[in-house]
C-alpha cells in the first residue's frame, strides 16, 4: 500500500498534534503517524496528564492533613489503588479519544503505526496490517524523548521503576528510592509519599532541582524534609542488589548519611533522552549535535530541506508546551508563512506542593552572565490571600534591568505557581516594565496580587512590606 501527503507527521504529542492540526487549519493534507491509537503522546499517556492526576490526590491528601492546625480533623485516608488508576485511565481516554476526533474532524489522516524514513522525501510505516509507503513533500519530526537510565549498577528488576511504570501505580510499595532530585523525582516521590510511602531521594549535586534559583526550591526543600524520608544531596548510588524485601542501594559522596539502604522500589529519574534511534535517519541528511539531539534552525528545519522537527528532539527544555509552540512554528513555515521560533520566555513548573515556576531570565542565569539585574521580591507572608491558604512561606520574585526598569525574568514558589506564571511570561514577552505591573490592578485577595507587590517593592513602596528608606 502506499499514499502520499503533503506533511507527514512523525509522533502524535503536544508537539506533533499540535503541528499537524495547524498545518491542516492552514490548509494542507495531514498524515499523522504515531504507534498508539490516538494522539497524545508521552505527555498525555505517560506523563504530564496522569502525573497531574495524581499530583492533585496528592495535594488533597496534604492539604487534609493540614486542616488539622484549622480545626477541621479528617481521618487517614483510604486509598483504593485500582479506583484512583481507573479515574487516571478514565482521564488520559477521554483526553486522547478527543483528540483523535479533532483528527477526524479536521481531517488529518492519523496512522498507527511505526515510520522509518526511507529518504528525504517517503516514509516506510509498519502497521498492524502490514507496510505502507507514505511520501511527503514535508516531513515534521516529533518523536519526543525517553527516560535516561543509569550505568548497569547491577540489578535488572521490576522493582526498578522509569517514570513510566512508576506512573502506572502498580501499587502502593511500603518505601521507594528516587534517584535524582529532579522535576520527575520530585513530582512521583511528592505522589507516592502523600499515598503512604517512605520516599528517599539521592541527588547528584548540591542541591535540588540544579539550575532553578534556590530562594524558589528552598520554599519547596523546607516542605519535602518533613515528607520524605531524606533527602541526600552530593550523592550517588554506586550499586544496587536486588535482595527478597527489595533493592539495597550503595550510596557514595559528600552528602551520603548512610552508606546503604534497602526500599522495596527505586524510582531512576535521572533526565531524559532525545527519541532519534530506529527512524532511519541515517538515509537522510537530518544532523544531531553532540547531545544527541536534532540540529535545526528558527524554523524548526533540519539540515534536510524536506524534513523539520520539533519538541524533546529538537533540545531543550524538554516541555510540552514547548514542544506544540515549535510544532506550530513548522506547520506555519511549511504553509510559507514568515515564522520564527524566538521565544522570550519559556515558563517551567515543578508541579510539586509548593509549586515552583519561573520564565525567562533567572536570577543564577543573570549572575553566570555578570549581567546587573534588581531583584524585587514579595513574600508571601505579607499576602491575605496565602495566608488564608495556608501557604504563608511562598515568594514571588521578578528580575529587572535597572536602567530600563524592563521584567528580564520571573520566578514564584508557592501554591498556583504554575498558573501565574503565564502573567510573567506576557510582561516578558510584551516588554513590561515594572512600572506596568505596578500600575496594572489585580484582584483582591489574590496570590497574583503578589506579582503586583514585587513590582511596587522595586520602586520601595510595596503596600504590605515596610521598607524603612536607607538613611543617607
Ligand atoms: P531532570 O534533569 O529534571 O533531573 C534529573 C536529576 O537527576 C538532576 O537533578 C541530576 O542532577 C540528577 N542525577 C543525574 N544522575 C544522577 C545519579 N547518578 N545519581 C543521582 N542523581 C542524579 O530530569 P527528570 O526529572 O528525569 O525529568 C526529565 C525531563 O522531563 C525534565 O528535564 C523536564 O524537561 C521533563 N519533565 C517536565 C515536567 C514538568 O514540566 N513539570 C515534569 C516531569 C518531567
Amino acid at each position: 500500500m502506499s499514499r502520499s501527503t503533503q506533511v507527514a507527521i512523525i509522533g502524535g504529542g503536544p508537539g506533533g498534534y499540535a503541528a499537524a492540526f495547524l498545518a491542516a487549519d492552514l490548509g494542507l493534507n495531514v498524515t499523522l503517524i504515531d504507534t498508539e491509537p490516538n494522539p497524545g503522546g508521552v505527555c498525555l499517556y505517560r506523563g504530564c496528564i496522569p502525573s497531574k492526576a495524581l499530583l492533585h490526590v496528592a495535594k488533597v491528601i496534604g492539604e487534609a492533613r493540614q486542616a488539622r492546625e484549622w480545626g477541621v480533623t479528617f481521618g487517614d485516608p483510604q486509598i483504593n489503588v485500582d479506583a484512583l488508576r481507573k479515574w487516571k485511565k478514565g482521564i488520559v481516554g477521554k483526553l486522547t479519544e478527543g483528540l483523535g476526533d479533532l483528527c477526524r474532524r479536521r481531517k488529518v489522516d492519523f496512522v498507527q503505526g511505526r515510520a522509518v524514513f526511507r529518504d528525504a522525501n517517503a516514509l516506510i510505516v509498519r502497521t498492524e496490517s502490514g507496510t505502507e509507503v507514505v511520501a511527503f513533500e514535508h516531513a515534521i519530526l516529533a518523536t519526543g524523548s525517553f527516560p535516561a537510565s543509569l550505568p548497569d549498577l547491577g540489578a535488572d528488576s521490576p522493582r526498578i521503576l522509569d517514570s513510566t511504570t512508576a506512573l502506572a501505580l502498580p501499587d502502593i510499595p511500603e518505601s521507594l528510592l528516587v534517584i535524582g532530585g529532579g522535576y520527575i523525582g520530585l513530582e512521583l516521590g511528592s505522589v507516592y509519599a502523600a499515598l503512604g510511602t517512605r520516599v528517599s531521594v539521592v541527588e547528584a549535586t548540591s542541591g535540588l532541582l540544579p539550575g532553578v534559583d534556590r530562594d524558589l526550591v528552598r520554599v519547596l526543600s523546607r516542605r519535602l524534609k518533613e515528607r520524605f524520608a531524606a533527602v541526600m544531596l552530593d550523592a550517588t548510588v554506586t550499586a544496587l542488589h536486588e535482595e527478597p524485601d527489595g533493592i539495597r542501594a550503595r550510596f557514595e559522596g559528600a552528602g551520603a548519611t548512610e552508606a546503604e539502604q534497602v526500599n522495596e522500589k527505586v524510582l531512576v529519574a535521572v533526565g531524559r533522552r532525545p527519541l532519534t534511534d530506529g527512524l532511519g535517519l541515517e538515509n537522510t541528511r537530518v544532523a544531531l549535535d553532540a547531545r544527541g539531539f536534532v540540529q535545526v534552525d528558527s524554523q524548526r528545519r533540519t539540515h534536510e530541506q524536506s524534513i523539520y522537527a520539533v519538541g524533546d528532539i529538537s533540545g531543550e527544555p524538554m516541555l510540552a508546551h514547548k514542544a506544540a509552540h515549535e510544532g506550530r512554528i513548522a506547520a506555519e513555515a511549511i504553509a510559507g508563512k514568515k515564522t520564527a521560533f524566538e521565544p522570550q520566555a519559556i515558563p517551567a513548573v515543578v508541579f510539586t506542593d509548593p509549586e515552583i515556576a519561573w520564565c525567562g531570565l533567572t536570577e543564577s542565569e543573570a549572575k553566570q552572565q555578570q549581567r546587573d539585574v534588581t531583584i524585587a521580591r514579595f513574600p508571601w507572608a505579607a499576602s491575605g490571600r496565602a495566608l488564608t491558604l495556608g501557604h504563608r512561606d511562598g515568594v514571588t520574585k521578578l528580575v529587572i534591568d535597572p536602567e530600563t526598569q524592563r521584567i528580564l525574568g520571573v520566578g514564584i514558589a508557592g501554591s498556583g505557581a504554575g498558573e501565574m506564571i503565564a502573567e510573567g511570561v506576557l510582561a516578558v514577552e510584551m516588554a513590561a516594565l515594572a512600572s506596568d505591573l505596578s500600575l496594572s490592578i489585580h484582584p483582591h485577595p489574590t496570590l497574583s496580587e503578589s506579582l503586583m507587590e514585587a513590582a511596587d517593592a522595586f520602586f520601595g513602596h510595596s503596600t504590605h512590606v515596610y521598607r524603612p528608606p536607607r538613611v543617607k
